[in-house]
């Protein structure tokens, strides 16, 4: 699969295309990671943003979205090119994802969902510990997944929330895979299961536990377990205060069969990437990293009487603004520098600094994004939060990125005071 680089719709010839979050000289990327990021950011500008208020308003899936994603090539970002996809790292998938963000929320998010089934299960994967027999297997089986992708645009998701502590990491999940002649029998529910209804797999953190046998984390699942299996089912509706294109209803799995080829990692092998790999927590924060830069350019925009639809008033000669603008601005490359820094340092066995700078990354962005967005409504006034202009979604939107487990803001406050205050296995007794 290649890159289709250029102009993917006549609409390119009729704007101006935004300049990249990330310049690439700036920040030294090489030609292949701009050329794939400013295919995101190209599609994102000149189709997805257009969608975006409909999907929001209707609390859609954008369907017609993930068509694109997969016509662009960029379903299968993180899939490895000798299986056919962009061979994208970490950190290009991120900033990719950030452009997408800039333009639809909903979007990017699902699509976070979506590239961590092949992100996990490819380069983190390949990172770990894995006897030679179990990687065998292991690259027979994410073969088939990503041929479902690259060739039929299937689209995966990765519900593991289920409302109790498993989530957080505090416990095992309550999901369980019994083992099973030829695979496994699942039970549970997943609430907050973003794509419900129209992902074709759901890639769920379950513990697999023999009869008699007490749960344990060592023992989580990570299975592609198909939408349409006998068993399973969406309940509940889903009207909330922002990213409503996430369709994130509640599944249920009532004795749901999957073979062993479900699996989308080996036994142990979550376990061990939650352990050694923790930047794999980090790939929520790239949608709202593209809201901050939405926020600060519609209100760059608003100020200058530049925003399509609107009447030409110009509100900048106002000391206020420009004061306001200036915080937002430097909001924004503070954002950007700890966030670019964390991205790029993603890798196993990450030093104490690296992890405590990825919960400060996360924590920053979550919260920051909706500083600036609160900032930017304040500043453009009455007429902004208005419907029909994108920056109240953008503001909705960006309310809900800080709730988002397992590093929700607090638990990474939590975690960066506890562990930068106590060495491992340290006590006070
Ligand atoms: C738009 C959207 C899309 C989502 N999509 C998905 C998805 O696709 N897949 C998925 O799995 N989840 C998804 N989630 C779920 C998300 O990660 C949370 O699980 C969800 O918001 C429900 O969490 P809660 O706040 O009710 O959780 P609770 O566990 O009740 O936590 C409440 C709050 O308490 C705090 N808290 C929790 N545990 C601890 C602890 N041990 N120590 C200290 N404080 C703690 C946290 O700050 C948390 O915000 C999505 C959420 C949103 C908003």
């Amino acid at each position: 699969m290649t890159v289709q680089v250029g102009k993917s719709t006549s609409v390119t010839d009729k704007i101006a295309l935004d300049a990249p979050i990330f310049d690439p000289d700036a920040f030294r990327l090489n030609n292949e990671q701009a050329t794939i990021i400013a295919q995101a950011r190209e599609l994102g500008q000149t189709v997805f943003a257009g969608r975006a208020a409909a999907y929001d308003r209707d609390a859609m899936f954008p369907t017609e979205n993930y068509r694109d994603l997969h016509r662009a090539g960029l379903l299968g970002i993180s899939i490895p090119k000798k299986h056919g996809g962009l061979g994208a790292d970490y950190q290009t998938y991120a900033l990719a994802a950030a452009e997408i963000g800039r333009y639809c929320g909903a979007t990017a998010l699902t699509w976070n969902m979506h590239v961590c089934s092949t992100l996990w299960s490819g380069p983190l994967a390949d990172d770990l510990d894995m006897d030679a027999a179990t990687r065998a297997e292991h690259e027979r089986r994410r073969a088939a997944h990503y041929k479902r992708i690259v060739e039929d645009g299937a689209i995966y998701s990765q519900p593991f929330s289920e409302g109790g502590a498993a989530a957080a990491g505090g416990a095992a999940f309550g999901t369980e895979a019994k083992p099973t002649k030829g695979g496994w029998i699942i039970n549970g529910k997943k609430i907050f299961a973003s794509l419900s209804g129209h992902a074709d797999y759901y890639g769920v953190l379950c513990t697999e536990i023999a009869e008699g046998e007490k749960a344990s984390r060592r023992n989580t699942l990570y299975l592609a377990i198909p939408a349409k299996a006998d068993g399973v089912s969406v309940v509940g509706d889903w009207d909330p205060l922002g990213m409503r294109g996430t369709v994130s209803r509640t599944l249920l799995f009532k004795d749901v069969f999957v073979d062993e080829n479900a699996a989308l990692m080996p036994r142990g092998v979550y376990f061990q990437a939650a352990m050694r790999w923790p930047h794999m927590f980090l790939t929520l924060s790239p949608t709202y990293m593209g809201l901050a830069q939405a926020a600060y350019d519609f209100t760059v925009r608003y100020l200058r009487g530049e925003v399509p639809g609107m009447p030409p008033v110009k509100r900048r000669m106002y000391p206020t603004k420009q004061i306001a603008v200036a915080q937002m601005q430097v909001k924004l490359e503070q954002i950007k520098g700890i966030w670019f820094q964390a991205v790029s340092e993603a890798r196993a066995n990450p030093s104490k600094e690296q992890v405590l700078r990825a919960y400060a990354a996360q924590y920053s962005v979550m919260e920051g994004t909706n500083e600036i967005a609160t900032l930017a409504i304040r500043t453009c006034g009455g007429q902004a939060m208005l419907k029909s202009l994108p920056l109240e979604r953008i503001y909705r939107d960006s309310r809900c990125g800080s709730l988002m487990l397992p590093w929700t803001a607090e638990l990474c406050l939590d975690r960066i005071g506890r562990e930068a205050l106590y060495e491992t296995g340290e006590t006070d007794d």
